[in-house]
């Protein structure tokens, strides 16, 4: 079993950003694939914003996209508590060492952290001798995603506040280091705090764990990071609009990962396999939600059809596109026509409301481009009676007389295809239209095509 130690350490807020996901999911893949430990860590210090209701979303959105956790809140562990918050004991006992290291000194209420001192530990050959030379000498992190990152902590800093509260940057390093940490993967935007970190670990005479800094995800438009507010930022926003967390998961995986093959859509355990620092990109990543889409479609296409009914129900449910008391066997069949063509579950209302319900609105543009051609009425008076007297409703007996009366009229069958399904959609496009008036059946079709001729 591999010594491997990585954790997630989130500060609850409240929503399940985008950004955290990642950094969550490259740590369990990171554990996952050297066989270590994944462990789930709450970084609650700030009590006000820190509720039971964050911490849940936290929880379910981690949940939902399979990552599980090895320690932490409900799975225990070793190494806990896993609360920030029930750790003060740890923190006061870590606190001594560097009072009695001398690294401490208090000021304006404060408790402050000394810089000048042992700085570095024997561990660091190299910095070692490189400090004969220089006197002032810059923290160095040799990161697994950025490279060699030099940075000088010039100015001591609080470790615990004038009301007794430990400062994130001590709470952060002692729990690294009293849960055994051994690598520390995280967003760029701490790259900036890691050169105090690092003098933490020097100071309490510990190996650094090795750094991963993995950079930003860019809002889809502009230059900027992407935040809570920017659409498609929240873990619990795809779960409630019926995105497959599978495809969710693997579109994360991509934002400054990839497996260097092009390949996209991959199986969780290929992900594992393949997921490396070394694939870390070192640029910034750009959410792209026609991607996620494109994915995510890809994961509806392959569900089998009670699993797609299944999942899609609900939400057409509460789009009250389709009654409570809708008909299993209609509901299947409409699904299995328009599965195809989803892109995520929630764009299923839009793209057969029409099959439930007799009030769908009429495609203005689609109706002049075949008003054009002929008087879809008169197209539609010739074969109404043809479709009444069927009394098998099936897209090849559809299929056989249509043609055989389009023959008839020395026309080709799909001259009649538009004005048919404008008449029973309102719609250009969808379904094969066949399939489609067979699935609708012959009372609906008939009565939607007598309508619009008037
Ligand atoms: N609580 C910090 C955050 O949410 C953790 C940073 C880290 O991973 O070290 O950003």
């Amino acid at each position: 079993m591999s010594q491997v130690r990585v954790r997630f350490a989130p500060s609850p807020t409240g929503f399940f950003h985008i950004g955290s996901a990642r950094t969550a999911l490259f740590n369990w893949l990171y554990a996952r694939h050297t066989g270590g430990t994944f462990v789930l860590r709450i970084e609650d210090t700030d009590k006000e914003r820190n509720t039971d209701e964050a911490l849940k979303v936290l929880l379910e959105g981690m949940r939902w996209l399979g990552l599980d956790w090895d320690e932490g809140p409900e799975a225990g562990g070793e190494y806990g508590p896993y609360f920030q918050s029930q750790r003060q004991a740890i923190y006061d006992e870590y606190l001594q060492k560097l009072v009695d290291a001398g690294r401490t000194y208090e000021k304006d209420g404060a408790i402050w952290f000394k810089l000048e001192g042992e700085r570095y530990t024997a561990y660091d050959e190299y910095l070692k001798a490189e400090i004969e030379k220089v006197k002032t000498q810059p923290v160095v992190i040799e990161d697994a995603v950025r490279g060699r990152v030099e940075r000088a902590e010039e100015k001591d800093f609080v470790l615990v506040r004038k009301d007794g509260s430990p400062v994130f940057h001590f709470v952060n390093v002692v729990d690294d280091i009293a849960m055994g940490i051994t690598h520390v993967i995280r967003g760029e935007d701490h790259l900036s705090n890691t050169s105090k970190h690092v003098e933490l670990f020097n100071a309490f005479g510990v190996e650094p764990p090795k750094f991963a800094h993995i950079p930003l995800i860019l809002k889809e438009e502009g230059s900027g990071k992407m935040s809570k507010r920017d659409k498609g930022a929240l873990i619990e926003e795809y779960e409630e609009r019926g995105f497959l967390a599978a495809a969710v998961r693997n579109y994360i995986s991509l934002l400054g990962w990839n497996p260097k093959d092009e390949r996209e859509k991959m199986e969780i355990g290929e992900i594992i396999d393949l997921f490396d620092f070394p694939g870390i990109n070192k640029g910034n990543s750009r959410f792209d939600e026609k991607k996620l889409s494109a994915l995510n479609a890809e994961y509806l296409r392959e569900l089998n059809l009670e699993s797609f009914t299944f999942l899609a129900r609900p939400l057409l449910n509460q789009a009250g596109v389709v009654a409570e008391d809708e008909d299993e066997d209609y509901l299947q069949a409409v699904l299995g026509l328009c599965q195809p063509k989803a892109r995520s579950l929630d764009t299923m209302s839009e793209l057969c409301a029409y099959f439930f319900q007799d009030e769908y609105t009429m495609d203005e543009k689609t109706g002049n481009k075949i008003a054009k051609k002929a008087d879809p009425k008169d197209l539609l008076a010739e074969v109404l009676p043809i479709l009444e007297s069927l009394d098998n409703f099936t897209a090849d007996a559809l299929k056989t007389s249509l043609e055989a009366h389009a023959e008839s009229k020395g026309q080709k069958v799909f001259a009649y295809f538009p004005s048919l399904r404008y008449s029973v959609s309102g719609q250009g496009g969808g379904p094969d239209l066949l399939p489609m008036l067979e699935v609708m059946g012959k009372e609906r079709v008939v009565s939607r095509i007598k309508r619009f001729i008037g």
